[in-house]
């Protein structure tokens, strides 16, 4: 089908133009696929193709059709980071006159502004949390894309998407799901009413693989076989190896990051530099870099054409490694599967290790087909290969291997039938006023996919019962002449996002008196922490039993008695919240990062969640009406946001001040913003960390503010 045919199906010539101008004539035939299945005339519709076969010009038609028919079309991912590539791409669009407007985060602020926009990109959260605010736009949203929608599988977001769409089913809004290869399209399909593109199309051939060990032989399913040659004694270096020697560019997923960065250290000693001039941009990128073991060590990686990539990556490495693997500067990354969940990183060749160690069976377990599949997927970059290969490095048999390349996706279900899950999603229904009783929420849960998957209506209702009881106990709900109403306890729980279940902890032990210890240690103990929470090694955490034990004997934390969680969460809560003592109290982010074993993106991840938390328990306890500690909590939350001591908070609101910068100008006597405007230009580019460049911006944002600016 050529583009051009799209104007008769209602999208605008100037649309169209764009797409000519950009290469895209014809469309390919899964986009083909869903404009016959309707998707421009209103109709729901699943795709579930691989990645690359070009779902997000599908979502676009869609989106400026919506536009055209005069609402707003939204579209979903499940990661900030997806949805900062889509609005970037959607942003194109201003061309022919729309507005592609983006909302990530603040999950309590409604977003009016987003009013003037005609594509709105979100993350799933971010939306729903949008969907309990409701901005005075949300009527007009008339269209809904969900990509990477068999992420519904997931035990905590999958119910997120699952009462997104519930909610859309029931307002007659159209719903567009994007999906990788699963077991059961046709059931999502079913769900949403709507039609199914289910093919297996893709731009670039995959060849599917398995290295044989006994034979030292690589078995491609199109008959093709290649010997390996190099014998290390380690199977994944030998295969690794073997592809370099072939120069093909290869990422290699290991589910274990310390292995990740180990292989990459190991592969990089054997390879050659690379010419300085390839790599100094990227080198030079790596100076913003936070934590300077982590900088050392990519630079002498990048040197050499190797990369890694895991969740604890800070996210200036996470684009350096990124952006030069797309540059095709480095020859090979190792990555966790984290990579195959977010960006869009083909490959030439993927090897793909099948085993990851189970924590809770103490053993090594294989993963899963959908895994396997998603990973092998990205083997194959469209423009530069005709065809990707991917090769399954380690499977506990050929046999095993065998059954991967032949397996089917297993099938996805819904996730909503946990207590967790229940009582967020029905407070979030009570406080939005969409529901008023039990019978008006199971009215809305027999529309998710789970009630659907269950095959029953009923499915659901006896666990409502049970949800509300809990409501009930823990405040956050009323029942009025025989309806149920959310308290305003409720009402500000379910706008800040959290789950009731942390502010239930947080009222029975929060401590009688401010304290940032103990706030901090009750912030990690509750779910809405711990669920996120990084892996820190057993060795590092028993390092810390000792002074825990005494901390808590002279009540500077909660002793374990008064928590409902075991010893052993409660511990590791406590080394949580050390670390996060360490970081507001300005400790350097390398000697955090040792001292506890993480990566600069675990301690980023951690702050994070835990500004999050302390900031909505600051809007919680101004419901409660204990301003003592609403003040207390308000003060912490901008401390864990900055990494900073109280009196740095001033100056750390200039924009490029951050807890370093601002500590050597309190040392040099600059101690606010006052300060700051009124010293000399030539004082502040001699300080350390500061030189002209940053000196002159500085005084450039304060002089925009209005502040009298001594040069
Ligand atoms: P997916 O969302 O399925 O992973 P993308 O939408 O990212 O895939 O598409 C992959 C690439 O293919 C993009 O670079 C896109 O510009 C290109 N592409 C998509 N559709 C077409 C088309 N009809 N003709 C030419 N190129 C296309």
């Amino acid at each position: 089908m050529r583009v051009e045919e799209l104007i008769s199906k209602g999208l605008p010539e100037s649309y169209v133009r764009v797409l000519e101008a950009e290469g895209i004539t014809t469309l390919n035939p899964v986009q083909a696929d869903a404009v016959n299945k309707g998707v421009l005339e209103g109709r729901n519709l699943v795709v579930s193709t691989p990645t690359a076969s070009g779902k997000t010009l599908i979502a676009e038609m869609l989106l400026v059709k919506t536009v055209v028919n005069e609402g707003i079309g939204v579209y979903l991912t499940p990661l900030k980071a997806l949805a900062s590539e889509k609005h970037g791409e959607f942003n194109r669009l201003s061309r022919i006159g729309l507005k592609a407007g983006i909302t990530t985060g603040d999950y309590d602020n409604p977003a009016e502004e987003l009013r003037d926009y005609d594509i709105i990109v979100a993350t799933y959260e971010r939306f729903d949390s949008l969907l309990r605010l409701k901005p005075s736009w949300i009527s007009r949203v008339k269209a809904i894309v969900i990509d990477e929608m068999h992420t519904i599988g997931d035990p905590d977001r999958g119910p997120i998407i699952e009462m997104i769409v519930a909610r859309a089913l029931k307002a007659g809004v159209q719903i567009l799901g994007l999906s990788a290869t699963i077991g059961n399209p046709h059931h999502l399909a079913e769900w949403i009413k709507g039609g199914l593109v289910d093919t297996p199309w893709r731009p670039v051939k995959l060849v599917e693989g398995y290295y044989s060990k006994s034979l030292r032989k690589i078995f491609f399913d199109n008959g093709v076989e290649e010997s390996v040659e190099v014998n290390t004694g380690d199977r994944i270096l030998d295969v690794v190896l073997h592809n370099l020697s072939m120069d093909y560019q290869t990422i290699v997923f290991i589910h274990n990051r310390r292995k990740v960065e180990e292989y990459a250290e190991k592969v990089s000693l054997k390879l050659p530099p690379t010419p300085e001039e390839e790599v100094e941009d990227f080198v030079a990128q790596l100076s913003e870099d936070p934590s300077s073991m982590e900088r050392e060590f990519l630079t002498s990686l990048l040197r050499r054409g190797v990369g890694y990539h895991h969740a604890g990556l800070s996210s200036v490495g996470r684009r350096v490694v990124e952006e030069a693997f797309r540059s095709r500067v480095l020859r090979i990354v190792f990555a966790t599967p984290t990579l195959a969940a977010g960006v869009n990183l083909p490959a030439r060749r993927v090897v793909v290790s099948v085993k990851r160690y189970d924590a809770s069976k103490g053993r090594t377990v294989s993963i899963s087909v959908s895994e396997y599949k998603q990973m092998a997927g990205r083997a194959g970059r469209p423009r530069y290969d005709r065809v990707g290969e991917s090769i399954i490095v380690d499977a506990s048999s050929d046999r095993e291997a065998v059954a991967f390349l032949r397996g089917r996706p297993e099938e996805v279900r819904g996730k909503l039938a946990s207590s967790r899950n229940l009582r967020i999603h029905a407070l979030s229904l009570l406080a939005s006023r969409e529901a008023a009783s039990i019978e008006g929420l199971n009215d809305i849960f027999s529309l998710t996919f789970s009630a659907y998957y269950a095959g029953s209506k009923t499915f659901l209702e006896s666990l409502t019962g049970e949800t509300i009881n809990y409501l009930l106990k823990t405040n956050m709900v009323v029942e009025k002449n025989g309806f149920l109403e959310a308290t305003s306890l409720g009402k500000i729980t379910s706008y800040t996002y959290l789950d009731p279940a942390t502010v239930d902890t947080w009222r029975r032990i929060k401590p009688p008196l401010p304290s940032d210890a103990y706030v901090l240690h009750v912030v990690t103990i509750t779910p809405d922490f711990l669920r996120s929470a990084p892996y820190i090694p057993s060795r590092i955490i028993e390092e810390f039993e000792e002074g825990a034990l005494e901390m808590s004997r002279h009540g500077i934390i909660p002793s374990p008695g008064r928590v409902e969680a075991d010893y052993d969460d409660w511990l590791a809560s406590y080394v949580y919240a050390m670390i996060l003592v360490d970081w507001i109290n300005e400790t350097p982010e390398d000697a955090i990062i040792s001292k506890y074993s993480i990566g600069p993106g675990d301690l980023f991840n951690i702050k994070e969640t835990a500004t999050w938390i302390v900031s909505s328990l600051a809007k919680i306890e101004s419901v409660l009406g204990d301003r003592r500690m609403y003040r207390h909590l308000q003060r912490l939350s901008m401390r864990l946001e900055e990494g900073v001591k109280e009196d740095a908070l001033e100056l750390t609101r200039v924009e490029n001040i951050g807890r370093v910068r601002a500590r050597i100008l309190i040392e040099h006597g600059i101690k606010s913003i006052n300060d700051l405007a009124e010293a000399p230009l030539e004082k502040l580019s001699s300080l350390p960390r500061f030189g002209p460049r940053v000196a002159r911006s500085v005084k450039e944002w304060l002089r925009k503010r209005g502040y009298t600016v001594k040069e």
